[in-house]
């Protein structure tokens, strides 16, 4: 019924001569022929038309007494600029209409090149990606963490990928892009490999008796595969043999979806000796009921809230917050990003557990990190 009055609400914008065709699903297309003359005349009424399109779908709907509302994604396509063919001017105008998804919905966007440029990049970076993970391009780096007295006491797994022509490529910009496309459940079973033998290494240059954890970051899209919570499982028993704790990262978002799932898998994991820790804490939707529930050993204040702290009145309450919240439950505290002196003095007052950031370490590479152990070691 709903398919129903959106085309015929359509169909009351359009001309005659046009012509609307629904592709499949709620995806419809509209064919305009000579719109005008000249590109721009074009281009300003086919705007007209989107616009006068998007308002009318926006209207409630009545169907059967219940009241629904939809809103309009709208992409345009406009020809021969961007399709030379019925097949390139569709794919175009489709691009344009995920773009206007990606903006928030209903709204309306037009093909541009550079839209096309960003996707045939975004595929470039795909298929590089998955073979930089086959062909271990990918490494590990470690950065440390440190307890109140300067101690070291862990450190943290983060992932590096050196690509032939790019040079280093920052996980900020390839973690996202694999967890948009599912390649960071093939990153994560790599990643777990990887640290199983770097553990043995390990063992051999006595690292163990300065590191007594290990942490690793999953992210929320992993989070919801059943084997790598068994894998986990495996790597956390293994880590035991060396007496490391094995504590994994997350962030808020894994709490978005599947609370109860989650909550399970959160469950099972500490049932096997691993620690949780909430990475990022403060940026996203922690739910403090939840929170009670998952009881994370561990949670890291985000570094927004650490820069520059000792001046910074609002994210001194905000920090001061988190900390009785967290001795209240038991957590421990880790602030990240620590960079400075003043940070870690104003946060060693307030009775913070754990440091990590520039001030100690930046992140290494394997060798310089194993020296920067041994160096620590004697001094
Ligand atoms: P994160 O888990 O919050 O990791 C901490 C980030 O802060 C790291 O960036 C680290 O280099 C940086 N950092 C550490 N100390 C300081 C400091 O004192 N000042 C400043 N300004 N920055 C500091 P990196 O290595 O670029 O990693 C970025 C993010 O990528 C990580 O954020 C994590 O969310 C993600 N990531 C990295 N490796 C993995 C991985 O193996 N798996 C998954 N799922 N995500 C990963
Ligand atoms: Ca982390
Ligand atoms: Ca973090």
């Amino acid at each position: 019924m709903l398919l129903i009055e959106v085309s015929k609400r359509m169909s009351y914008q359009i001309r005659s001569e046009d012509t609307l065709a629904r592709m499949g699903g709620d995806e419809f297309v509209l064919l305009l022929p000579d719109l005008g003359f000249s590109a721009d005349d074009v281009a300003i009424k086919a705007e007209n038309i989107a616009e006068k399109i998007k308002q009318a779908l926006l209207k409630p709907y009545d169907l059967s007494g219940n009241d629904f509302s939809v809103t309009a994604s709208l992409g345009v396509g406009i020809f021969p600029d961007d399709g030379q063919d019925s097949e390139e001017l569709l794919r175009h105008s489709d691009i344009a209409m995920y773009q206007s998804k990606k903006r928030g919905r209903n709204c309306i966007t037009f093909y541009s090149e550079s839209m096309q440029q960003t996707i045939n990049n975004r595929e470039m970076m795909k298929s590089l990606l998955s073979k930089a993970i086959q062909t271990e391009q990918l490494e590990t780096w470690f950065q440390v963490k440190v307890d109140q007295q300067g101690k070291i006491v862990g450190a943290e797994v983060l992932a590096r990928w050196h690509d032939l022509q790019q040079g280093w490529i920052s996980p900020d910009s390839f973690i996202p892009l694999a967890e948009q496309n599912g390649l960071i459940i093939s990153l994560g079973q790599w990643l777990i490999r990887h640290i199983t033998q770097t553990i043995a290494r390990w063992d051999q240059h006595n690292l163990f008796q300065q590191l007594k954890h290990l942490s690793i970051n999953v992210s929320p899209e992993q989070f919801y595969e059943p084997e790598l919570i068994d894998s986990l499982i495996i790597m956390g028993n293994l880590f035991k043999q060396y007496s490391l704790q094995l504590i994994i990262e997350i962030t808020e978002g894994v709490l978005l979806h599947n609370t109860e799932d989650v909550i399970q898998s959160m469950a099972l994991l500490k049932a096997n000796d691993i620690m949780v820790s909430i990475d990022d804490f403060g940026t996203g939707y922690s739910s403090m009921s939840y929170l009670k529930r998952l009881e994370p050993g561990e949670i890291k204040i985000d570094r927004s809230f650490i820069s520059n702290i000792e001046n910074d009145k609002d994210n001194q309450v905000i920090v001061e917050s988190i900390l009785s919240m967290a001795e209240h439950f038991g957590m421990t505290v880790v602030a990240e990003g620590v960079e400075t002196e003043q940070e870690r003095a104003f946060l060693q007052q307030k009775n913070c557990q754990l440091y990590q950031g520039y001030l100690y370490s930046r992140p290494l590479p394997e060798d310089d990190f194993i020296v920067f152990l041994q160096k620590f070691r004697n001094h």
